[in-house]
């Protein structure tokens, strides 16, 4: 089992205040994402949009009880991230910041890119995004139609979040044939052939799901990601590396949403029934049974960020724990809970867009029973 040390425990409880904020910005969030601006200045949306950022784009760590964080573990980040969603996922995702494109770009970007980047989000409150789903093959590599042809950038993403908002992000696309050809470019909210609708969801509103139309963007070599790496390195190797690291946090984010479900319950429910004693403690029991496994995957991808399936795993218990937390803490409320508790409503609706979020859960058990049958094969 598991156990925080004094450091962690400073950052979790730090993470808890914060919650706090965020819970009350959640409804009007959901309501209308864009009133994220008048709350840039909390501590919170600040330091959740440097966490990420490579130590030397960081200008000053969070310090916690004389504890230094650079937000540069997925440990601290699992820690941070569940609190910060039992507090409201929906404003943890619409704040400032690089959560997605930010690690690719320190792994594939040159100095002048990790520059610009960087340089530009420390600069002033900037949104970025990361798009690879598209309208047609879905988050499918294999069948990206997103093409570069002659520094030219042409075709549609789907379902990504922030980008009516983002000043930058990362646009996978395909400039030849084969798992070589996929390249990751940068891409300005301004630049000529770029636009972002956002799409009407029920779920994670404040993150503005976005459709992408990418309509004969010009590029130079610049926004090209990888340019001095291997062909081999800056692709496929590189990405499964960043969003096995990426995939801890999004468990996180749903087990903050179990979480939220569950501590609604205590704190509004009073007089329990026998059984109704016994079904919450039993969500308690899960709830801290997945937050083992999230905790383990951090560290499994801390120790190699190649090896994810255990990031898999917690993704997908940790997303089925949040819809079925959600749903069972309705239950405790009756008939038109619904309607008469907004919060738990919105968990419900939440909980169902992590299942998307960094890819679905038959996915994660396929990369599970990939990894266990290589291990087999090796293994005898
Ligand atoms: C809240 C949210 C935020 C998002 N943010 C972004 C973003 O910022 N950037 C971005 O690029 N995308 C983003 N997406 C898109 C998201 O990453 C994809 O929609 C998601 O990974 C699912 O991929 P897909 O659409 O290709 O569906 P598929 O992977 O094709 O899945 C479709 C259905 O088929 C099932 N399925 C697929 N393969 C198998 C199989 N082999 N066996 C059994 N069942 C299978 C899946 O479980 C699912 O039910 C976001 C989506 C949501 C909901």
């Amino acid at each position: 089992m598991i156990v925080l040390d004094d450091r962690l425990c400073a950052l979790r409880a730090r993470s808890a205040e914060w919650a706090a904020d965020l819970r009350a910005i959640a409804l009007d969030l959901d309501r209308d994402p864009d009133l994220i601006r008048r709350h840039l200045n909390l501590p919170v949306i600040e330091h959740i949009g440097l966490f990420q950022y490579p130590r030397r784009f960081h200008p000053r760590p969070l310090v916690v009880d004389g504890h230094r964080f650079h937000g540069d573990s997925a440990l601290e980040h699992v820690v941070c991230f569940e609190e910060l969603a039992a507090g409201d996922i929906g404003a943890l995702i619409a704040a400032p910041g690089a959560p997605m494109a930010g690690p690719l770009v320190a792994l594939l970007g040159d100095d002048d890119q990790q520059e610009a980047f960087f340089g530009r989000l420390l600069a002033e409150h900037t949104w970025t995004f990361l798009a690879l789903t598209e309208p047609g093959g879905g988050s499918a590599t294999d069948r990206l139609a997103t093409t570069i042809e002659d520094l030219t950038l042409s075709g549609a993403k789907r379902y990504i979040g922030n980008a009516t908002r983002s000043g930058i992000g990362v646009v996978f696309a395909r400039s030849g044939p084969g798992p070589l050809g996929i390249r990751a470019v940068l891409v300005h909210g301004d630049d000529p052939g770029f636009s972002a609708t956002a799409l009407p969801t029920v779920g994670l509103r404040a993150a503005l799901l976005s459709q992408v139309d990418l309509r004969g963007v010009p590029l130079d070599r610049s926004r090209l990601l990888g340019e001095h790496m291997s062909a081999a390195r800056r692709g496929t190797w590189s990405w499964v590396r960043v969003f096995n690291r990426i995939r801890p946090a999004v468990a996180a984010m749903a087990l903050g949403i179990a979480r939220a479900a569950y501590d609604y319950v205590r704190t509004n429910r009073h007089a329990l029934s026998p059984a109704e004693r016994d079904r919450l403690a039993a969500l308690g029991v899960r709830i801290d049974g997945v937050r083992q496994l999230v905790w383990r995957s951090a560290v499994a991808v801390d120790a190699d960020p190649a090896d994810g399936h255990l990031a898999s795993a917690a993704k997908a218990c940790a997303t089925s724990l949040a819809e079925d937390a959600a749903a069972a803490a309705l239950g405790f409320f009756g008939a038109g809970a619904r309607l008469d508790h907004p919060l738990l409503d919105k968990l419900a609706r939440d909980a169902r867009g992590t299942e998307f979020m960094e890819g679905t859960g038959n996915v994660q058990k396929l990369a599970v029973y990939h990894h266990l049958a290589r291990r087999r094969r090796d293994h005898g």
